[in-house]
């Protein structure tokens, strides 16, 4: 579904990754490990083209049939079915929960509402809530039910779980194995033990570079 290879990223001149490589297959829920520092946001940007300039080859099975993205700009990616989410979440604040819902889906919006809020009941309580007014944790439920909307083919998700209440945590954890059970694949940068616990696969990053142990 999406392969990484001997991935290298910079910032500038400062290198973040060396020679990563890591795959997510079909309906694989993958969990990207480390401590604060190691890369996982990088590798995120780097598969979505955001920031970072890489060298090194990025395969991903898009709808039109298995290709190279990594010289893609961040829109083509976006539209070929890589669903990201970042970990400063860019909801529109002043927008209620809805809203940011319908922004993203645009026509297709009907479609998808009710079966994307099926995943976050929580959601459903404070429909008309700007997103100002809601929590850490349920404002990184609206993130990813956004990009829900968009019917993305691979989810990539930066740590959704930090710094949120344990029990949202748990919501979180469910939605996403909801997720895995419709055959979603999905690479989450993630410290959080439980979620870590419900992957298919861990993938650990030290100072840029996978480890192996
Ligand atoms: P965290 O959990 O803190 O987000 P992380 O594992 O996601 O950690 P990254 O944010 O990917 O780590 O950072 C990897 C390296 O790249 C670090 O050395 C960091 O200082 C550096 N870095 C991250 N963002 C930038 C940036 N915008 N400019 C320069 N260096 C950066």
């Amino acid at each position: 579904m999406l392969e990484v290879r001997g991935l290298d990223a910079f910032y500038g001149q400062a290198q973040a990754l060396f020679d990563v490589s890591l795959r997510v297959d079909s309906g694989e829920f993958v969990v990207l490990q480390g401590l604060n520092g190691a890369g996982k946001s990088t590798l995120l940007k780097s598969i979505m083209g955001l920031e970072v300039s890489t060298r090194g080859s990025i395969d991903y099975d898009a709808i039109t049939g298995r290709s190279e993205i990594q010289t893609w700009d961040t829109h083509r990616r976006a539209r070929a079915g890589l669903g990201y989410v970042a970990e400063d979440r860019r909801l529109f604040t002043g927008l209620s929960v809805l809203e940011n819902l319908h922004i993203a889906a645009g026509r297709h919006a009907a479609a998808r509402e009710a079966q994307v809020l099926d995943l976050f009941p929580v959601l459903k309580t404070m429909l008309k809530r700007p997103a100002a007014h809601m929590s850490g944790g349920e404002q990184q439920m609206l993130a990813i039910a956004r990009t829900l909307m968009t019917a993305p083919r691979l989810l990539l998700l930066d740590e959704p779980c930090e710094g949120i209440a344990p029990v949202l945590v748990e919501a979180i954890r469910d939605a996403l194995l909801a997720l895995k059970a419709d055959g979603m694949p999905m690479l989450v940068a993630e410290q959080n033990q439980l979620l870590a616990a419900s992957a298919d696969r861990l993938v650990r990053l030290v100072a840029g570079k996978v480890s192996d142990s």
